[in-house]
């Protein structure tokens, strides 16, 4: 039975991978941290520390506290955030992950930590996105990306550290809002279509992105960790994909669900540029060959369930 540390366990991907990680292995196999605690579930039906992921003894400490065998690194500051403070991004982003990574070396404990499509850049091929290819991004995110791949690759050859992951693409959720990444607007277009029934979107009409849907994406992690390395060629860095859509492409799918639901476009340029520069469409087939990733949820799927769910909140 595994034992898991989550860092940055009360965002986005975390609030929801704490709980289902609880359900598959037993609440108290998962320490759940962040560098602040809240009243959500996943702060509260298990195990919870405080822990700020660029102080390596307080991480060290707590892993050893609960002699985990696991290390799942979610702590980070994502794309949008991360270009409006550079030097903190690196700090945080490539810090933290050095430091979850000795943790893992030391106690030789199972690593994952996710890469994303902003690992890629304008002269990577931007449809069909093969899963190796030209990195060369120009962003401060994509720039930690592409190194904490690296990084990750750099400790299993070196220190035989069984570290995995995954480059993710948006993730639409409905449980805990999404923490300053470029496709937050594929989010935030479902709350306000419930809400108020329109959408100014600030990325443009045309521009095509990668998306999952949680469950999928939680699939993904937990099925990647229990894989048999037998088929591995790759570890830190497989393409994952559900769909690939442009807003007008999600407005149409909630206007199925919301008749007369509305979408307009105030661009913000600096979240389109970083848009423009990622794939359309990346190609998840190593995934699928080596560990036999699959998903659930395409666009009009996830759509319904996104609304049924927020409809629930109101
Ligand atoms: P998020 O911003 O929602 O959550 C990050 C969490 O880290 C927050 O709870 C925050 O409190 C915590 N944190 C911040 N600084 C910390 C510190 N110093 N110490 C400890 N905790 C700290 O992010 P997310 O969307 O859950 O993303 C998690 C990981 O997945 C990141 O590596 C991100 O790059 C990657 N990813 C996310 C997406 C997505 O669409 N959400 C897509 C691709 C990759």
């Amino acid at each position: 039975m595994k034992r898991i540390l989550i860092t940055g366990a009360l965002g986005q991907i975390g609030s929801e991978l704490t709980l289902k990680l609880r359900e598959v292995y037993g609440e108290n196999q998962v320490i759940a941290t962040d560098i602040k605690k809240d009243n959500s579930e996943a702060a509260q039906s298990g195990p919870f520390e405080t822990v700020d992921v660029t102080d390596f003894n307080r991480m060290m400490e707590t892993a050893k506290k609960y002699k985990v065998d696991t290390i799942m690194h979610l702590a980070a500051i994502l794309s949008a955030t991360a270009e409006a403070k550079p030097v903190f991004a690196w700090h945080l982003n490539m810090g933290g992950l050095m430091n979850a990574l000795e943790t893992a070396r030391e106690l030789k404990a199972q690593f994952f930590t996710p890469s994303s499509i902003g690992a890629f850049g304008p002269s990577t091929p931007k449809n069909h996105t093969p899963q190796d290819t030209i990195m060369r991004p120009t962003t401060m995110y994509g720039v930690n990306k592409v190194a904490g791949e690296l990084l990750a690759d750099y400790y299993f050859y070196k220190y035989g550290v069984d570290t995995r992951g995954l480059r993710f693409p948006g993730l639409i959720s409905n449980v805990c809002l999404p923490g300053g990444g470029t496709t937050d607007y594929a989010v935030e277009i479902f709350y306000e279509a419930v809400k108020n029934g329109k959408y100014t979107s600030y990325i443009d009409k045309g521009t095509y992105l990668d998306m999952m849907y949680m469950p999928d994406a939680l699939n993904a992690i937990i099925d990647l960790m229990e894989a048999d390395t037998l088929k591995f060629k790759h570890r830190n860095s497989f393409n994952v994909t559900a769909m690939s859509v442009a807003p007008e492409d999600i407005a149409a799918s909630i206007a199925r669900y919301i008749p007369g639901f509305e979408i307009s476009y105030n661009v913000d340029p600096v979240r389109q540029s970083i848009a423009d520069s990622w794939p359309n469409a990346i190609d998840a087939s190593a995934a699928m060959e080596e560990w036999g990733f699959t998903w659930a949820y395409d666009l009009d799927r996830m759509t319904k369930d996104m609304i049924e769910n927020i409809k629930k909140k109101k």
